[in-house]
């Protein structure tokens, strides 16, 4: 039995969290255990889940795999993650995502639940074998193109049809692809002033506009990835007044970071650091993204944490890949930009960043309330501390963080999987 010591549940009075069996037993005051951590100080939140990781296994190994992956996602508190599907081969078929599926029980650093490609290849031509990944061990619940847009609509109106037997969702990535041929950078000031090819906004809510109409007209779940723009979320506003079944996720790097990085980074202008899909946008875009997330237009923060070797990201802008990693910074950059802004309570936190995603992915075990009877998936995070970002220091097999020299406040102390220690003094055990 492992006691966990004066934590303050959702940021509340100080109590003892008492483990058992992997549960979580007693909640109370000097109660005991055979193993006692200490957590005077320390925020207790349900274990965080993330719904948008790119583990890159199979086939870029020489970026992330699932086992150094999913110890990033331990650094960061997460206890459970999605897989996107955009591996090599594609995890679009029962087999592909049962093997991700085994890596991950075989790491056992957090749950893995990969997601199912909604078209084959992600070539946006066939739909894919949605129902034997929904009926495979992995028992997929999220689908997604990631990284491309199901953009013919009526491949996105059967996807949307077919997963409704399950009680699936669509993850769309919302990216019109005739409009971003070849974009760079948030169309507008930054882009110009840089000569770099603009990704206009419309782009992506073109085609969230649509998919909200879609998921409406056929009565299914609609979930949308990385949402980075005002305009955006006024239409998911929109549709979630209609009471339609849509909802969103935004990144930390979208809370917290514009397109004038672009320009005006420690090292100089066009470093390819910042580029990401969707791009950065404007300082409005954010502040907007920061208000949903806290009025809960937007539902939750997903990492899209998106590992690339040196040789990938340091090169000439418009040659570099696309993504930061985010696994090991998501709690502290949501710290900086909802909490420390008065935007979110830690109550808040908890919800955006473990019950609303494990519940739009329908994880059963994950995203309970910190209460007897629940697994014991708990983060200990000392939100107190404020430290420079060192990218050497992080646990992914990649290292483009967008964060380095940043002074981020908090840090992860402690991650428990159903009670077992999966990070302890901040250190993977
Ligand atoms: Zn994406």
């Amino acid at each position: 039995m492992i006691v966990i010591r004066n934590a303050r549940i959702l940021g509340g009075e100080p109590r003892d969290i008492l483990i058992a069996n992997g549960l979580i037993s007693e909640i109370g005051a000097g109660l005991g255990g055979d193993t006692v951590i200490e957590a005077e100080g320390l925020i207790a939140l349900p274990g965080l889940v993330d719904l948008h990781t790119h583990l890159r296994e199979p086939g870029r190994e020489d970026a992330e795999t699932v086992e150094t992956g999913t110890r990033a996602a331990a650094m960061g508190g997460f206890t459970a993650v999605h897989a996107m599907a955009n591996t090599s081969p594609v995890a679009d078929t029962a087999g592909v995502v049962e093997q991700v599926w085994r890596r991950g029980q075989e790491a056992g650093h957090c749950d893995v639940h990969p997601v199912g490609a909604v078209t084959s290849g992600l070539e946006g031509k066939h739909l894919a074998e949605l129902g034997a990944m929904a009926d495979s061990q992995a028992r997929v619940r999220v689908f997604s193109d990631d990284g491309k847009c199901v953009s013919d609509a009526v491949l996105m109106r059967r996807a949307l049809e077919y997963v409704k037997a399950f009680d699936g969702v669509v993850a769309q990535h919302a990216q019109e692809p005739r409009l971003t041929e070849g974009a760079q950078l948030n169309e507008g000031e930054v882009s110009g002033r840089l000569g770099l090819t603009g990704w206009p906004a419309v782009a992506e809510e073109a085609i969230i506009a649509r998919d909200c109409l879609l998921a409406a007209h056929v009565g299914s779940r609609l979930h949308v990835c990385h949402v980075s723009t005002a305009g955006s979320v006024e239409i998911i506003r929109w549709a979630k007044s209609k009471g339609w079944n849509v909802t969103a996720e935004v990144t930390p790097h979208h809370l917290l970071l514009t397109d004038s990085c672009a320009e005006a980074s420690p090292v100089g202008p066009y470093n390819p650091i910042y580029k990401v899909n969707p791009p950065l946008r404007t300082h409005d875009d954010v502040a907007a993204l920061r208000e949903a997330l806290a009025d809960g237009t937007i539902d939750c923060v997903a990492t899209d944490h998106a590992p690339h070797p040196v040789e990938d990201k340091e090169t000439e802008w418009a040659a570099a890949a696309m993504g930061m990693i985010g696994l090991e910074t998501a709690l502290s950059v949501v710290q900086e930009a909802m909490v420390e802004t008065g935007l979110l309570d830690w109550a808040g936190v908890a919800d955006r960043m473990s019950v609303r995603p494990a519940r739009i992915g329908r994880l059963a075990g994950q995203g309970l309330p910190l209460e007897p009877g629940s697994p014991a998936n708990i983060t200990l995070y000392d939100p107190a501390v404020r430290t420079p970002v060192d990218p050497t220091a992080m646990v992914s097999r990649s290292r483009n963080t967008p964060y380095e020299g940043l002074t981020l406040p908090g840090r992860v102390v402690a991650t428990f999987l159903r009670g077992r220690p999966t990070v302890l003094d901040g250190k993977l055990v």
